[in-house]
């Protein structure tokens, strides 16, 4: 591997990075499973692109039949996209949600979103989370705290503290959420800066997993549709059934986006994004502006995209993530009986943060122990990462097709990760 290493960073320059201690050769997938170049098998729970499961043949053969007949853009008239659109928007009845634009990545579909909200508005104001990821433009890393100190916040940009249940010592999330976004709009204001928009992941990934309560960013969202800016839920890594109780997680918390934009597992690997958004959001933009994307709405990702949401309503997945992500859940808050470093374990379906802490009553992060609770899981054969401004939040985001025994497996190896790390740290 080490000349592989050596190779690649002559290659591709400095700024790319691989995943572990001892970095992954994968040469193939299969379901939940990736496989080595030495033939070893790994449980893959942490690429939520691939939320079928790798190489899914309903995928697959959708992809292979329409590149065998046409690959064109959206300047011609072509059903596929437009049944995509309609199943899509079928996802979200009685919200006002009325179109579907595509792009290519999350990024992208972050980037358009911000874009519409600066017309519809006529402001620029942002408003994110203080450890949210929304991608990778020049524009949307401005207000993507998360990428760290290379990045120049932008002074359109307000960060609001994420909403950590866990730390938040029995206060009213809610309302102190709300607070915090009424501050940040009235802080734009001071500036002579008009709010354009709130974007939140609705599930907080970056930020540490931060599903609960359900219904806490009611408050907030008023706040900044009050104020003239657009609600943009960014559902790329929530979306498409992940919760296990809805499609999208906006839906868990009882509110209405202006636009919601959503990417990684829409094609289950082959590159689609895009966005919902109101007419009332597009209207302006439409006429002002054209949009031609040249690869975004291919007939070939169309197609990919249409087999994603016709096999998560067949296998009825969402139902799998939920009874499957509640067995992983209760599986690891077992372990905290016996692992003093679990301090608490959250999630919503297939989407699990597990927070590790030197001592409990402080609450304070683990985030060495969690570097080598990740290296040991990988070691074990159980891919997963770690979030959160402490990076101390193991991040589990299995395939929505993940069963009982396998989340079991998970369960088992991190017990003994647990215990290793816990000697090694004693020697
Ligand atoms: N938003 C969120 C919440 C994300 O997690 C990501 C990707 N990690 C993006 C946007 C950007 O998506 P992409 O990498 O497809 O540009």
């Amino acid at each position: 591997a080490s000349a592989m290493i050596a190779r690649r960073d002559a290659l591709l320059g400095p700024a790319y990075r691989l995943m572990y201690e001892r970095p992954l050769h994968i040469v193939r997938g299969e379901g939940v499973w990736l496989i080595d170049s030495e033939g070893r098998r790994y449980l893959d729970i942490y690429n939520n692109v691939t939320s079928l499961g790798h190489c899914h043949p309903a995928v697959t053969e959708a992809i292979c039949r329409q590149a065998q007949t046409l690959a064109t853009n959206t300047r011609y008239l072509h059903d596929t996209i437009l049944e995509l659109a309609e199943r899509l928007l079928a996802t979200v009845p009685e919200t006002g949600l009325s179109h579907l634009m595509l792009t290519c990545t999350g990024s992208e579909a972050n980037d358009l979103a911000y874009r519409i909200a600066k017309v519809r508005t006529g402001g620029t104001g942002v408003i994110v989370t203080d450890t949210a990821y929304h991608g990778i433009t020049d524009t949307v890393s401005q207000f993507s705290p998360s990428l760290g100190l290379t990045v120049d916040l932008g002074a359109h940009v307000r960060l609001v503290p994420a909403p950590r249940l866990y730390h938040a010592e029995g206060a009213d999330l809610s309302e102190r959420f709300t607070r915090d976004v009424e501050a940040a709009i009235a802080d734009l204001r001071r500036h002579g800066i008009k709010p354009a928009a709130m974007i939140v992941d609705s599930l907080f990934t970056s930020d540490g997993i931060l599903p609960d309560p359900a219904g806490f960013l009611k408050g907030a969202v008023d706040a900044i549709k009050r104020a003239g800016g657009l609600f943009i839920a960014d559902e790329v890594q929530p979306g498409f059934g992940r919760t296990g109780t809805h499609m999208w997680g906006f839906q868990r918390h009882g509110v209405v986006p202006d636009i919601v934009t959503m990417g990684k597992p829409m094609g289950n690997g082959q590159p689609i994004a895009g966005i919902l958004a109101t007419a009332d959001a597009l209207a302006e933009f439409g006429v002002k502006s054209r949009y031609f994307n040249t690869f975004a709405g291919n007939t070939v990702s169309c197609a990919a995209a249409l087999a994603v949401l016709e096999t998560i309503e067949r296998d009825r997945l969402m139902a799998n993530a939920a009874t499957v992500g509640n067995n992983l859940r209760d599986g690891i808050a077992q372990l905290a009986t016996r692992h003093e470093a679990i301090g608490d374990v959250r999630g919503t379906g297939m989407f699990v943060g597990v927070e590790l802490v030197s001592d409990r009553r402080s609450r304070t992060p683990d985030r060495a122990l969690t570097g080598q609770v990740v290296n040991r899981m990988r070691n074990k054969g159980i891919l997963l990462s770690a979030c959160a401004m402490g990076h101390n939040v193991l991040k589990i985001r299995p395939p929505l097709v993940l069963s009982a025994d396998q989340a079991g497996l998970v369960t088992e190896a991190l017990d003994e990760a647990l215990d290793e790390a816990k000697a090694a740290a004693h020697n």
